[in-house]
């Protein structure tokens, strides 16, 4: 994806546009000659357009709809931050794997809301309870919000709102390189700004509809130099053919392009390949031509809640990938705070 996102379809939520951003995304959508239309309620999209399943899946997945964040209470987002703080719901991205069809179902359409004031009054309240704690949002757990902030600017607003707080904390994750608006925010070093990166082989036959990786790379270079603590998930963490070298050109890319001084205070997350029983049936469903190999046979089962264990990678196999991704961290990044995450 070189172009940022813009929906085919946009509907709205009628007291969305009591809100200044409802009311300015209506006219910047109407201006650009989108077609808008109401609906009673974000949670609930009764006439999205298409004959089949699978035609209502691609339309509903470039249609965004703009509402009001009802529910306040924020969803617990454990290990990696307290908190998940709700800008956005859905991706106009198509990754195989991705969790989102699993967690979102029959709403895979995009969803954005636009009392961003009551949502940062919340995010005030939950700092407030747990002072003098830090206490950290994720901003990306059911969206990637960078790939629509460049039409909200919601998240900016976030990253400057957390930079104003003492105690709060934000971040995410993208694998979209629309960052320019982002580099001026005055993020006082609150957010840490992730990048999902990849072998090249899995971003071309998984992850349609996002960006390049030398394109989050340059972006996440951008990004290092606007002073934001920088961060990195390596995610499905996928055996292929050849997949040493692939990953080792990711890593010598990255060491190409980031500044030397970006490198003390950066995090990677690896997290290798696994699927469970439903995922599989919902990949298979969306993309019934995906190469993705979601054999039981060849994995391991890792029994986990609630019944639903997952599929993960032999031990021999995992060790291989450990001891490969381990030695690139040694020798580029050798400061980075690193988890692993079978
Ligand atoms: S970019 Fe992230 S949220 Fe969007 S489809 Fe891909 S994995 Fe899912």
């Amino acid at each position: 994806m070189n172009k940022p996102f813009i929906p085919q379809l946009v509907y709205f939520e009628p007291n969305a546009l009591d809100y200044p951003l409802g009311k300015e995304l209506k006219e910047k959508f109407e201006k650009m000659g989108i077609e808008t239309r109401f609906t009673t309620s974000h949670n609930q999209i009764r006439d999205l357009p298409g004959e089949t399943d699978a035609q209502k899946y691609r339309i509903a997945k470039s249609t965004l709809v703009v509402g009001i964040r009802k529910t306040l209470k924020f969803d617990t987002s454990k290990p990696s931050a307290e908190y998940a703080i709700p800008l956005a719901t859905g991706c106009m991205g198509h990754c195989h794997y991705c969790y989102l069809q699993t967690t979102m179902g029959s709403k895979p359409y995009i969803r954005t809301y636009v009392n961003v004031e009551e949502i940062f009054e919340a995010a005030d309240r939950y700092i407030e309870e747990r002072a003098p704690e830090i206490t950290r949002f994720e901003a990306a757990c059911t969206s990637d919000i960078v790939g629509i902030d460049h039409l909200t600017h919601s998240l900016k607003r976030a990253i400057e709102h957390i930079g104003q707080t003492e105690l709060g904390r934000l971040r995410f994750v993208t694998k979209f390189h629309f960052v320019d608006h982002l580099l001026d925010a005055k993020h006082n070093g609150n957010t840490r700004f992730r990048f999902s990166i990849n072998a090249d082989y899995v971003i071309k036959n998984f992850e349609p509809g996002t960006s390049p990786l030398d394109k989050r790379i340059e972006a996440a270079a951008k990004v290092a130099r606007a002073g934001y603590p920088l961060g990195f998930i390596v995610a499905p963490i996928y055996l292929h053919d050849g997949w040493e070298e692939g990953y080792r050109h990711m890593f010598e890319r990255l060491d190409e392009e980031l500044p030397q001084d970006a490198r003390d205070d950066i995090t990677f997350e690896f997290i290798q390949h696994r699927f469970t029983k439903p995922a599989k049936k919902v990949i298979e469903k969306n993309y019934p031509k995906t190469k993705l190999e979601l054999d039981e046979e060849k994995r391991r089962y890792k029994w986990g809640k609630y019944g639903i264990g997952k599929y993960i990678y032999q031990k021999d196999e995992e060790d291989e990938i450990k001891s490969h991704l381990y030695g690139y961290m040694e020798k580029y990044f050798p400061n980075a705070k690193l988890e692993y995450f079978t």
